[in-house]
């Protein structure tokens, strides 16, 4: 522990955000950097405590006091090796973690909480500064081949363990390029795409062999919500080609709303809304794609989630009219709740970069009906809802006389998503799912077919990134037992 008393003399700082006028016109990441001195004194803060709860809070159990007290101590390679250990990819975490861990922070019971999300950013950012984040193939191969099929932040962890352990990885992604939501779904704005790419390289240069533009399935289905393009590969091959298959293939199924006048055009899903944005910063050619623009429009996005806020920043810098975010829920207190008591994690109100970027927020707020004009939506009928907790349910029931109206030109609909949709992978390969419609494991991985494991969003439900990346180790390790 660097400085004993540093929690004593030095407040939470955080880094914040370019001035809104200016980040408003641009895509480029909102989050600004402390300088390395400041960096230091927010790591002192940390009391490396007898008992972290941060390590329990976070996913892939950094051991976050371990690498504070290098970083404080100027040793930020020191540092960025204790972080490497546990997390792959703390460049990702380290941008869009919602930081599990700062909630169970044992300074956070009295005071604010370590700023470990950003120290973490810091370290690998640093480590690459320096030089020293380079390939390390494995000395030797073990003859084993592995397919991971789908390469979203749970496929490339997988990958990365199993190919370091000298397995042959190949990675198959339906997709044009590598990373799942983190690519496709994640704005550039929290996320520049040029660090997965830099990632990436690392990883070929180490022997993974990416495959992309290959959607794993029959033809008969179609790509979905992939790019149009590139081909499809067989299941059954690559079961029989493979020792194991490993698929990490998300969870897509995006929840709909079939309230009347859906059929109105104007009422998008929120990701096919946010990629298209992605695609064409990331100079991909849209050609086919339907095209989604929010300028000048009145946009309503159906949501209060981090999907929905991703929607609300896009929506601005596409240059709305006016946005507004709708959410059914109602709206969550600002400081932790006593039935959450801290190390819990706590559901506050979380005021997002672009919620501070402009527009409305409401909450409590059920959609009932899409109004239309010449086949396009128009408005949104709406009223407000109460909830009633009975017996640890909570019932949702209308306010008489509330009803409204919302002007709509562009509805996003932003409601999370439910499951795996994928024909031709679960059928052809005989898996069976669960009441969800999630790839169901038994024991942590196996699916009903030996020879095929699921990890990831694929296996859990929509989820985070920390957490997809927690399970691609996790499988990667099991399966470097088993084989
Ligand atoms: C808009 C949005 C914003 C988000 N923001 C955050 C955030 O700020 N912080 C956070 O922690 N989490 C966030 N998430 C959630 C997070 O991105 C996901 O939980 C995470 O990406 C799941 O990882 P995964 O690897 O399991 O699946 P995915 O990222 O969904 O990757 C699955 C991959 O499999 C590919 N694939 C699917 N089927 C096939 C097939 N048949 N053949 C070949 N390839 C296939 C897909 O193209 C995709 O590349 C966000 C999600 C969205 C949609
Ligand atoms: S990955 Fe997330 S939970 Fe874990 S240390 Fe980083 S910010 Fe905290």
């Amino acid at each position: 522990m660097g400085d004993p008393k540093g929690f004593l003399k030095v407040q939470r700082r955080s880094a914040g955000y370019r001035p809104v006028e200016e980040r408003i016109n641009d895509y480029s990441e909102v989050e600004v950097q402390l300088s390395d001195e400041e960096r230091r004194l927010q790591a002192s803060r940390c009391m490396d405590c007898g008992v972290p709860f941060c390590h329990w809070a976070c996913p892939i159990s950094n051991v976050m006091p371990e690498w504070q007290d290098r970083l404080y101590r100027n040793d930020w390679v020191g540092a960025w090796a204790a972080l490497q250990d546990t997390n792959p990819f703390p460049e990702f975490t380290g941008r869009v973690c919602p930081a599990l861990c700062e909630a169970s922070c044992v300074l956070g019971a009295t005071d604010e909480p370590v700023t470990i999300r950003q120290n973490e950013l810091a370290v690998i950012e640093k480590a690459f500064s320096l030089g020293v984040v380079v390939p390390r193939p494995p000395k030797h191969r073990n003859g084993k081949k592995v397919a991971v099929v789908g390469a979203g932040p749970a496929g490339l962890s997988a990958a990365w363990y199993l190919n370091r352990a000298g397995f042959t990885v190949t990675v198959y992604e339906g997709d044009r390029k590598v990373g799942g939501y983190l690519r496709y779904g994640i704005p550039d704005f929290k996320l520049d795409k040029s660090f997965i790419d830099r990632r990436v390289k690392i990883m070929e240069a180490e022997g993974v062999i990416f495959k992309t533009r290959t959607r794993v399935g029959s033809a008969q289905y179609g790509f979905g919500t992939l790019g149009k393009d590139g081909e499809f590969i067989d299941p059954k091959e690559l079961e029989s080609s493979n020792d194991l298959v490993l698929l990490t293939i998300g969870a897509r199924e995006a929840r709909d709303l079939k309230a009347p006048g859906r059929e109105n055009a104007g009422i998008v899903q929120a990701l096919d809304f946010l990629a298209l944005q992605n695609r064409s910063l990331g100079g991909e050619n849209n050609e086919g794609l339907e095209p989604i623009t929010a300028w000048g429009k009145r946009v309503v996005v159906i949501g209060g989630g981090d999907t929905g806020s991703d929607c609300v920043g896009t929506a601005n810098r596409q240059g709305a009219k006016h946005v507004t975010q709708i959410e059914v829920l109602p709206r969550p207190p600002e400081h932790r709740p006593d039935e959450e008591p801290w190390p819990l994690w706590p559901k506050v109100l979380k005021t997002s970069s672009s919620h501070l970027e402009g527009g409305e927020r409401l909450w409590s707020v059920n959609t009932k009906a899409f109004n239309g004009r010449d086949g396009k939506v128009d408005s949104i009928h709406a009223c407000k809802v109460d909830w009633v907790n009975q017996d640890g349910r909570w019932n949702m029931s209308e306010v008489s006389g509330s009803d409204f109206e919302i002007g709509a030109d562009l509805v996003l609909l932003a409601m999370g998503f439910t499951h795996v949709v994928q024909q031709g992978v679960v059928e052809d390969l005989g898996l069976v799912t669960d009441e969800r419609g999630n790839i169901r494991t038994r024991g942590s991985f196996h699916t009903s077919n030996p020879k095929v494991w699921a990890a990831g969003d694929a296996k859990t439900g929509a989820s985070l990134v920390v957490r997809a990346i927690a399970e691609g180790r996790a499988a990667a390790e099991a399966i470097i037992r088993t084989l």
